[in-house]
């Protein structure tokens, strides 16, 4: 049993508190004590702490029985402010989230540099122009997150990003040298990717997988709750599982590894070489609508290639949740069916497989969520774009189990 004393004890209930009003929106005292297991007078102590600092609010609930209506507790949204930065190369995409998770302005850059020095200047500039731009709430601008497309070490280093060519760079310490009063962290887009899934969608899943295929292949994991990094933080890197031996060469040095068969710019440059133009997303949607044979047998190879990488990494995980994150299979309606139609080894047992809603908003909305549990200091948190959620009764997801083994 973990003893501590008393001020580590009140942290524990005080992050217990937060993390169950953020869950449930908004919740009375008693249902607050109710859920937590901590006595009224714990909670009327901690609440009246939480009220002061302004990190939560009071409101009363609008109801039609006769009686007091009860005062609801949540979190005080406009306290406080987050970023998440996704850094992809030549498009940075800027997030405000408020304190409730809530996406309240969006900025996409384009620079036309792979210069690292001059895209930490550009970083440094943004990111100060928000500090001020929110400084008048509460709080201010509280953290900022920075999704990274390549690997990053666990000290929060990075060790390659392949398409900026950038090896071993530093660039939290570059951005603190200049933006010291804020809590800057630096994540793998992936891992922030599958933390987005599971914060805003699919709470109920502790062992998910996400699998993005916009540029490359890559994975975030979350194993029991927690996301898997693994030794120095570079697990995940699946697009170069190799699942053909002697296959099409790969810039990592091997040959046939899985992204040059079921990424997104392998499918588009695989389509516009039999095509002799350049294809793009929006040419996709057509070419498919019309059933274009070269299109369609295309499209068949890359489902047959992506499945039989999704067999192999069911079995290494057991997932509960697999949410593929790609606009092409976005477009073509019978992607997810086919792929399960073809996972048919009879020890691969899944519970689900989706295509993300989140999209290419994914990376940052994972940064502004994990922002927002650094800020509130809670172990994990459930957040909600609208007012509904996926609970662990939604009838509409089922279980799958193919072939389960005797
Ligand atoms: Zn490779």
């Amino acid at each position: 049993m973990v003893t501590g004393d008393s001020a580590y004890i009140k942290k524990i209930n005080r992050s217990l508190i937060l993390k169950t009003i953020i869950q449930h929106q908004k919740i009375s005292r008693a249902e607050l004590s109710k859920i937590t297991g901590l006595n009224k007078a714990t909670i009327s102590v901690q609440v009246a702490d939480l009220l002061q600092e302004e990190i939560i609010c009071e409101s009363r609930l609008e109801h039609n029985s006769i009686g007091r209506r009860p005062i609801m507790l949540s979190i005080n949204g406009n306290a406080g402010y987050v970023l998440g930065i996704d850094l992809d190369y030549h498009e940075i995409i800027f997030n405000i989230c408020n304190l409730q998770g809530k996406s309240i302005q969006m900025e996409t850059l384009h620079p036309d540099t792979e210069n690292y020095d001059e895209i930490v200047r550009l970083l440094i500039t943004q990111i100060k122009k928000y500090i001020k731009a929110y400084s008048n709430s509460i709080y201010g601008l509280v953290g900022v997150v920075l999704g990274i497309h390549g690997t990053v070490n666990k000290d929060q280093s990075i060790l390659f990003i392949p398409k900026y060519q950038w090896h071993h760079k530093d660039l939290k310490s570059d951005l603190e040298k200049e933006v010291s009063d804020i809590d800057i962290y630096i994540e793998n887009n992936a891992n922030l990717s599958a933390k987005a899934e599971k914060t805003y969608k699919y709470n109920y899943s502790d062992n998910l997988l996400t699998v993005i295929l916009t540029s490359g292949i890559g994975a975030g994991i979350i194993i029991d709750g927690k996301l898997h990094r693994g030794y120095h933080g570079y697990a995940g890197e699946m697009g170069h599982m190799i699942i053909a031996p002697d296959g099409i060469p790969c810039k990592c040095g091997n040959h046939g590894c899985w992204e040059k068969y079921s990424s997104e710019p392998s499918f588009l440059e695989q389509l516009s070489k039999l095509s002799n133009k350049k294809v793009v997303h929006n040419d996709v949607k057509q070419l498919i609508t019309k059933q274009d044979p070269t299109t369609m047998e295309l499209l068949n190879d890359f489902i047959r290639y992506l499945s039989i990488g999704l067999n192999n990494i069911i079995n290494l995980y057991n997932p509960e949740t697999i949410v593929l994150n790609s606009e092409v299979l976005k477009i073509y309606p019978n992607a997810v069916n086919q792929i399960k139609n073809n996972l048919t080894s009879s020890v691969s047992q899944y519970r689900e497989i989706v295509l993300s809603d989140l999209g290419n908003k994914a990376c940052i909305l994972g940064a502004c969520s994990y922002a927002i549990q650094r800020f509130l200091e809670v172990p994990e948190i459930v957040l909600s774009m609208e007012d509904e959620r996926h609970s662990k009764g939604d009838q509409s997801v089922e279980p799958i189990y193919i072939n389960r083994a005797p």
